[in-house]
């Protein structure tokens, strides 16, 4: 039997930020472990075609040692984690509106609900 199988649908916000505080310092402890280690070399996964770049960034990785990528994942997480403590998680930081916990369980330090995340990518 699994019992921590909790009906979250009568506990909507309580349980849910337990949850996602749970996935957010995980990934946490994840990006923080990383950074005492070697990086992998994996370079930033956005622009293939932009390999001189790439390259231009796997060099500097080794300095940095997480990549620019990964700093800014763990400054959203820990700014997510923030926002938990204050009782704001889980509202778009533009409109005010929740943001739809499906998107949440993809994206647990997402700052914009999808609307306001897909204008900002238009611009
Ligand atoms: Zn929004």
């Amino acid at each position: 039997m699994n019992a921590e199988q909790v009906d979250t649908r009568q506990f909507p916000s309580q349980s849910q930020d337990a949850q996602f505080r749970q996935v957010l310092e995980k990934e946490r402890r994840r990006l923080l472990q990383r950074s005492g280690e070697d990086g992998d070399g994996r370079a930033l996964g956005r622009n293939p075609d932009r390999t001189d770049l790439a390259q231009a960034y796997a060099s500097r990785e080794r300095d940095l040692t997480l990549s620019t990528l990964e700093q800014e994942q763990l400054e959203q997480i820990e700014a997510a984690l923030q926002r938990l403590d204050d009782g704001t998680y889980g509202r778009c930081a533009r409109c005010g509106q929740s943001i739809n916990p499906e998107r949440l369980e993809v994206l647990p330090y997402a700052t914009l609900c999808i609307t306001c995340q897909r204008q900002q990518e238009q611009v």
